[in-house]
């Protein structure tokens, strides 16, 4: 599949350490040089704020989805390409996902999370077949990924649907597993066998 824009959802902080926003300007260089689409949540600082800079110093084309609450609070990025304010954070996720053929998350924190899963529930009900996945940046998702397979072992989670979130350590890796990534047939709530 070739990629034509790419969700990447991440912290609205910077983190402690500098390797997540390194990471983020080596995606958004990456983004910009195969022409992919950053889309994003529209914010000017944290992660967020350094992909998407890093993308236009480059000239690549970055798409923020901001809710009107967060473009209130001065926190919109007003340098992109194209800014859509939308009337609600809901609103914002379904644009974000509507304008996107893959979804990455880099290190963040509680928003990153609950749209990351969000998305990959939305993919496990079959209502979209794009790939998602994390940027395991220095192991930053370390604790997640084993949780996560502990629920594959308690019977929690089917292993196809795990298989859905894709892993990568680069963000190189991590766009050939999307561009070569052939979404499974899912059935959520008919059938309990599952491979
Ligand atoms: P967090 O990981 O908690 O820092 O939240 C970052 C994610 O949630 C981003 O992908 C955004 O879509 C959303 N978000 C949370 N806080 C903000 C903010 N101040 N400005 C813009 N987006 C935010």
């Amino acid at each position: 599949m070739r990629l034509r824009s790419l969700c990447v959802y991440c912290g609205s902080s910077l983190g402690r350490s500098p390797g997540p926003v390194e990471a983020a300007r080596e995606l958004g260089r990456l983004l910009a040089a195969r022409n992919v689409r950053l889309v994003y949540g529209g914010a000017s600082i944290g992660v967020m704020g350094a992909i998407a800079d890093e993308v236009l110093r480059c000239g690549g084309r970055v798409t923020g989805v901001i809710p009107q609450a967060l473009v209130d609070k001065e926190v919109a990025h007003h340098g992109l390409t194209e800014l859509i304010v939308t009337a609600s954070m809901h609103e914002r996720k379904a644009r974000m996902a509507e304008l996107s053929d893959a979804f990455v998350a880099l290190p963040g924190g509680v928003g990153t999370l609950e749209e990351l899963f969000e998305i990959w529930t939305w993919a496990q009900l079959g209502l979209h077949r794009k790939p998602c996945g994390v940027l395991n940046v220095n192991g930053y998702f370390d604790g997640l990924i084993d949780f996560l397979d502990h629920a594959v072992a308690s019977g929690f989670i089917r292993p196809s649907h795990r298989a859905m979130l894709r892993v990568a350590r680069t963000p190189g890796e991590l766009l050939a597993a999307f561009e070569s990534y052939e979404p499974p047939v899912v059935n959520k709530w008919v059938g309990l066998d599952d491979t």
